[in-house]
């Protein structure tokens, strides 16, 4: 059961996943996190790196979203200081569907071509795997955590750890490629 919550992809952080090679095979919409995942969760602006990484996605192509467990103000104003994107989503409640499905909508893309990236197993990865995204784990930006994302922390190290010995974790290497090759 612990295995709903393991990543198709654990990676250092945005700027290593190989969006090229998830491009090729038909992922075309990206469901960002912010808080830890674009930058810490006390910082409000995007940073020039964050705002050329989402610059350079649209142009391969990419569908951007935001989906944020954040608050209304923050995720608006974080949103407004990036490059146009296809949309955003404030207080998602990840893992639950609520937030995601709004998000399915604003970008008319079906679960199979999209793709969710955010630092948190508990949130970003088990809203994923359930709804059938690729789903795509990145190391927190920053030490800093929100008191409830603290309180989570030393569990998920936990399945991290469990992930990386797991066979799951091989078998999804040799999925993921065989997908990037074929
Ligand atoms: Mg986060």
């Amino acid at each position: 059961m612990i295995e709903i919550l393991y990543p198709d992809m654990y990676v250092t952080s945005v700027y290593s996943v190989p969006y090229r090679r998830l491009r090729r095979r038909g992922i075309d919409t990206l469901f960002f996190d912010v808080d830890n995942t674009l930058v810490p969760h006390d910082v409000k602006r995007p940073t020039k790196r964050v705002a050329a990484l989402f610059r350079r996605l649209t142009e391969m192509g990419f569908k951007i979203c935001v989906v944020s467990n954040g608050r209304r103000g923050r995720v608006e104003r974080f949103v407004s200081l990036l490059p146009p994107i296809a949309g955003y989503v404030y207080f998602a409640v990840k893992p639950l569907f609520y937030g995601v499905k709004k998000a399915c909508r604003i970008t008319a893309a079906s679960p199979r071509s999209i793709a969710i990236i955010g630092d948190q197993v508990f949130t970003d990865v088990l809203a994923g795997r359930r709804a059938g995204f690729f789903s795509v784990l990145v190391r927190p930006v920053s030490e800093r955590d929100e008191l409830t994302t603290a309180l989570k922390r030393p569990v998920e190290r936990i399945v991290i750890k469990k992930y990386r010995r797991s066979k799951r974790r091989r078998k999804n290497a040799l999925i993921f490629d065989r997908y990037l090759r074929a």
